[in-house]
C-alpha cells in the first residue's frame, strides 16, 4: 500500500491509526513484497497473519493456491479486510493473536506465519507460535530492531540473554533485512527488523527436559553480572568438575555460554533418559499367549509378536485427548498420537499396562478404562497385538517431558478430518485405532 492509500484508507473508515495497538502501517510495496518473499510460500501452505492492519502484506499474501488466516484486534480493520479480501480461502478472524486456539490451524496445510507484529506484544506472541502446540515450521515477523537484535545475538555481547538461548534451541532464527522507521505511517520512534524463524530438523535438537532447560537459562540470566556458580547453588557441589567439562572459568556467567554449553550443562545435571534397550518385553505367539521374555531391542529388531496398549481419552465436550509424541522417540517421532501408549511390560497385563502408562505419559490416574477393540500384529502395529481403550478424563495432565511433545484435546470431528486430509502427521498405529472410534460425522 502507499502512503496515500492508507491516509484514504483511514479516511474512508473515519479513524485514525491506534497508538495502544501498535498500529504503525507499512507502506513500501517493495519491502512489502520481500517480507512476503521471506516466507518461502507453497503451493498449499496455510498462512497465519498477525495483525494484517489494512492489509499491506496481505495483499502480496493472496493468491489462489493458499489459505489464510488474518487475526486482526481492531474491529474496524477486520472488518474492512472482510470486505476487501472476501475469498472462501481468506478467513479474518477479529480476536487478539494471544488468544487465538492453535489447535483449530492442525490439520489446513503447513502452517506459515508472517507479521509485522504490533511491538506491544510481539515477545508472547513469539512465545505462542514457537509453543510445542504450534504448527508453524516458519514464521517472518517484523520486530522492534532491539528485540530482533536479541534474537539473533552471539554469546557475549549485550543482546544475547535467556530469549536468545531458549528461542534457538528448537528454532534457527536469522535477520533478514533492517527497516527503517520512516517506511511506517505513523512513524515509530523506533527501528525495525525483518527476522525468519524455522524449525530445526529433529536431528538438531538435543534430547532434554524442557521445561527444565528453560527454567536453568532463565535462573542463569537473572541477574547477569552474579556468577553463575551463586546463581544455581544447587550445582555448586560439582561446579570444578562441570566447568572442566565445559571448558570455561569457575567464574562463568551465563552471557559466556553458548547454547550447545547451556545444553550440556543441562544435561550434565540431568542425563536424558534414554528409552532402555533392555526393558523385558513377553513374545507372544498368534493367539497372544505367552512364549517367553526378551529384551526390547531384540524383540523389535527380530520383528517378534509383542503387547502394547492404546489409550484415547476424551473430556466431557467429547474432545479427544491427542498426544504429540516427543521428537526423540525411537519411533513416529514428532507425530500425533492416542492420548497415551506404550508397551505391555513382561509380567504385566493389558489393563495393568494402560494404567501404568497413563501415569507415566501423562501423570495421571487411571480412571475407569473401557476396552474398545483389539489389533492383530502386522507390520503397521509392529507386530504388535494392541488392546485399544477409552475412557474419561477432564485433566490436568503433566506429560513426560523426553516422552510427550505436547497434549491438547481436539474436537472429535476435526480429528476425522484432520486424518482424513493429513494422514501423515499421524501414528501409523493411532490410524489404525481411530477406525475402532465412532465418527461424529458418520450417518
Ligand atoms: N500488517 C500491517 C502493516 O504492515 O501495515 C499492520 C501492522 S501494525 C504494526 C500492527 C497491527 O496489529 C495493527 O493492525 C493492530 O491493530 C494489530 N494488532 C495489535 N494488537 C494485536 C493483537 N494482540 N492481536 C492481533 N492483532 C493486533
Amino acid at each position: 500500500m502507499t502512503l496515500s492509500e492508507i491516509r484514504r484508507s483511514l479516511e474512508r473508515l473515519g479513524t485514525e491509526p491506534t497508538r495502544s495497538l501498535g498500529q504503525n502501517f507499512l507502506h513500501d510495496q517493495n519491502l512489502a513484497r520481500a517480507i512476503v518473499a521471506g516466507l518461502d510460500i507453497r503451493p498449499g501452505d496455510h498462512i497465519v497473519e498477525i495483525g494484517p492492519g489494512l492489509g499491506a502484506l496481505t495483499a502480496h499474501l493472496a493468491r489462489p493456491d493458499v489459505r489464510l488466516t488474518l487475526v486482526e484486534k481492531d474491529g474496524r480493520l477486520a472488518a474492512y479486510l472482510s470486505e476487501k479480501f472476501a475469498t472462501p480461502d481468506i478467513r479474518v478472524v477479529h480476536a487478539d493473536a494471544l488468544d487465538l486456539d492453535l489447535r483449530e490451524l492442525w490439520g489446513r496445510g503447513p502452517v506459515k506465519v508472517v507479521g509485522n507484529l504490533p511491538y506491544y506484544v510481539s515477545t508472547p506472541l513469539i512465545a505462542k507460535f514457537t509453543s510445542a502446540l504450534s504448527p508453524a515450521s516458519r514464521l517472518v515477523l517484523t520486530l522492534q530492531l532491539e528485540l530482533a537484535l536479541r534474537l539473533n545475538a552471539a554469546p557475549r555481547t549485550k543482546a544475547y540473554g535467556a530469549m536468545t538461548v531458549c528461542v534457538n534451541r528448537r528454532w534457527r532464527t536469522s535477520l533478514l533485512r533492517r527497516l527503517p522507521a520512516s517506511v511506517f505511517f505513523p512513524v515509530p520512534k523506533v527501528d525495525s527488523a525483518v527476522v525468519a524463524l524455522d524449525r530445526r530438523p529433529t536431528a538438531d535438537v538435543c534430547p532434554l527436559d524442557e521445561p527444565d532447560f528453560d527454567s536453568l537459562v532463565r535462573r542463569g540470566f537473572s541477574e547477569r553480572r552474579k556468577q553463575l556458580r551463586n546463581l544455581l547453588p544447587e550445582l555448586k557441589p560439582t561446579w570444578p568438575q562441570l566447568v572442566t567439562a565445559l571448558s570455561v572459568p569457575e567464574t562463568v556467567r551465563a552471557e559466556e555460554l553458548a547454547l550447545a554449553q547451556w545444553e550440556f550443562l543441562a544435561r550434565l545435571r540431568r542425563p536424558a533418559l534414554a528409552q532402555s534397550g533392555a526393558e523385558m518385553f513377553d513374545v507372544v505367539d498368534a493367539s497372544d499367549r505367552v512364549l517367553r521374555a526378551e529384551p526390547r531391542d531384540f524383540v523389535h529388531v527380530n520383528n517378534l509378536r509383542h503387547r502394547a496398549v492404546h489409550m484415547i481419552l476424551s473430556n466431557r465436550a467429547g474432545e479427544i485427548l491427542l498426544q504429540k509424541r516427543s521428537i526423540w522417540k525411537d519411533r513416529n517421532p514428532g507425530l500425533w498420537d492416542a492420548s497415551a501408549a506404550g508397551h505391555v511390560d513382561s509380567g504385566e497385563d493389558y489393563p495393568e499396562a494402560a494404567a501404568r502408562e497413563l501415569r507415566e505419559e501423562l501423570g495421571v490416574a487411571c480412571p475407569p478404562l473401557v476396552r474398545i477393540g483389539k489389533l492383530t500384529p502386522c507390520e503397521q502395529t509392529g507386530h504388535e497385538f494392541i488392546e485399544v481403550y477409552t475412557g474419561s478424563h477432564e485433566g490436568p495432565f503433566f506429560p513426560a517431558p523426553l516422552e510427550v511433545e505436547t497434549v491438547a484435546f481436539f474436537p472429535a470431528q476435526q480429528v476425522f478430518e484432520w486424518v482424513a486430509s493429513s494422514p501423515s502427521d499421524f501414528s501409523p498405529v493411532f490410524l489404525l485405532c481411530l477406525g475402532l472410534l465412532k465418527n461424529p460425522a458418520a450417518p
